[in-house]
C-alpha cells in the first residue's frame, strides 16, 4: 500500500516535471533572429565624427534591444519588425520618419512597406507627407483594407480615418538633411548636361549617398518571418518619385523561407526586383542565402551601375547583410537553440 502510494507520488511528480519544467526549458532555447539596417552609402571613417559614430551605434543598439526583448518574450515577427522600424523612424539620424531627406520642393515624401511571411500578406504606403510613422500605416493597409498599396493624399486620408498620428510635414525637418538638399542642388547644377532637363534626383543620388533608409527582418520563436522597410527616399527627388522600399518584391519581401529589406539606389532595386530575386534564388535555384545575397548585391547590382545593400534572414535564422557601398548601418541579434543569450553584431563600415 505504502509502496504503491510512493510510486503514485513519484509518477505524479514526474508528470509535473515533464509538463511544466521541460517545456519551459525547451521554450527558452527556441531560436530567433532580428537583422536591421539604417541605410547604405558613402559611410566612411573619414566623413564621420566620433560623436556621430557613437550616436549611430547607440541607435542601432537601442533598436536591437527593443527587438531582443520582444522576441525573447515570444512576440511575433510582424510585431517586432513594425515596432523596431517605428523606433528608427522616430530617430532623426535616419532617413525615415523624423530625419527624412528633403524633396526638390523642400518637403518630405515617405515610403514604407511591411510583409508577413506566414501568408504573403503585405501593405505599403508611398509618397505620404503627414503620417508620423509610415510603417504603421503600411501595416494598417495590410490588415484593414483589401489593398496592398496606398499612395499620397488617399493614404493620408485612410491613416487619419483609422486614427494614426498625423503631423505637419515640417515635423520631419532636420538641419543636416536641409544641408544635404542644398549640396545636392548645387551639385546637380554643376553636373547636369542640360540644366533645363529635369533629372529627377539622378545627380543628387551620386552626391548625397548617405541614404539612411531603415529596415528590419525577423524570424521569430515560432519560425515565422516578416520584413519591414521605411524611407524618405532620395534627396532632391521630384515629380512624386517613388523608390523600391514600398514596392513588394523590390525593396521589401517575406515568405516562408526568407525575409528581405533593401537599401540603396531604388531605381536599380526596382528593375532587379531585388528582394524577390533573392527569395527565388533560394527557393528555385537552391542557392544558399549568402551566395544569393553576394551575387545580387556585389556582382549584379554594381555591374548594372547601381549601389546599395540588403539585409535578409532565412528560416534557420541565418542572417546576411551584404552591401557594395563603403558602409551600411547594420546589426543583428541571433539566438540559436544551444545558446543562452543571443549573439549580437553591430557595424557601420565595410571591412
Ligand atoms: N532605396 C531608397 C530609395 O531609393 C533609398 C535608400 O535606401 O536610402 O528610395
Amino acid at each position: 500500500m505504502q509502496r504503491n502510494f510512493l510510486n503514485r507520488r513519484t509518477a505524479f511528480l514526474l508528470t509535473l516535471f515533464l509538463f511544466f519544467i521541460l517545456p519551459t526549458g525547451a521554450q527558452q532555447t527556441k531560436p530567433y533572429t532580428l537583422v536591421i539596417h539604417g541605410g547604405a552609402g558613402t559611410i566612411t571613417r573619414a566623413n564621420m565624427t566620433p560623436q556621430l559614430e557613437q550616436a549611430y551605434y547607440q541607435s542601432l543598439h537601442r533598436a536591437l534591444d527593443l527587438g531582443e526583448k520582444m522576441l525573447a518574450s515570444g512576440q511575433s515577427a510582424l510585431d517586432v519588425v513594425e515596432k523596431v522600424v517605428r523606433l528608427l523612424e522616430d530617430d532623426s539620424l535616419f532617413n525615415a520618419g523624423k530625419g527624412a531627406v528633403f524633396t526638390n520642393a523642400g518637403e518630405h515624401e515617405l515610403d514604407a512597406a511591411i510583409m508577413d511571411g506566414r501568408n504573403l500578406m503585405a501593405g505599403s504606403v508611398a509618397g505620404v507627407k503627414t503620417i508620423r510613422n509610415p510603417i504603421s500605416a503600411a501595416r494598417a493597409v495590410m490588415e484593414k483594407t483589401e489593398h496592398v498599396m496606398l499612395s499620397g493624399i488617399g493614404a493620408e486620408a485612410f491613416a487619419r480615418q483609422i486614427g494614426l498620428e498625423m503631423v505637419p510635414n515640417t515635423y520631419f525637418n532636420t538641419e543636416s538633411r536641409r544641408r544635404g538638399l542644398k549640396r545636392a542642388i548645387e551639385e546637380e547644377k554643376k553636373n547636369a548636361p542640360n540644366p533645363s532637363f529635369p533629372t529627377a534626383g539622378t545627380f543628387s543620388a551620386r552626391v548625397d549617398w548617405k541614404y539612411g533608409t531603415v529596415g528590419a527582418v525577423v524570424v521569430d520563436q515560432q519560425g515565422n518571418l516578416a520584413a519591414a522597410t521605411s524611407t524618405g527616399g532620395m534627396t532632391n527627388k521630384r515629380f512624386g518619385r517613388i523608390g523600391d522600399a514600398p514596392i513588394i518584391g523590390a525593396g521589401t519581401y517575406a515568405d516562408s523561407l526568407v525575409a528581405v529589406s533593401c537599401t540603396g539606389w531604388g531605381e536599380y532595386f526596382i528593375r532587379m526586383v531585388m528582394a524577390k530575386s533573392l527569395a527565388d534564388r533560394i527557393r528555385f535555384a537552391g542557392e544558399s542565402l549568402k551566395q544569393a545575397g553576394d551575387q545580387l548585391i556585389k556582382v549584379v547590382l554594381p555591374a548594372l551601375g547601381g549601389d546599395g545593400g540588403l539585409i535578409a534572414v532565412d528560416r534557420s535564422g541565418e542572417p546576411i547583410m551584404p552591401f557594395c557601398t563603403e558602409g551600411m548601418y547594420r546589426g543583428y541579434i541571433r539566438k540559436s537553440a544551444d545558446e543562452e543569450k543571443p549573439r549580437r553584431v553591430v557595424a557601420i563600415y565595410g571591412n
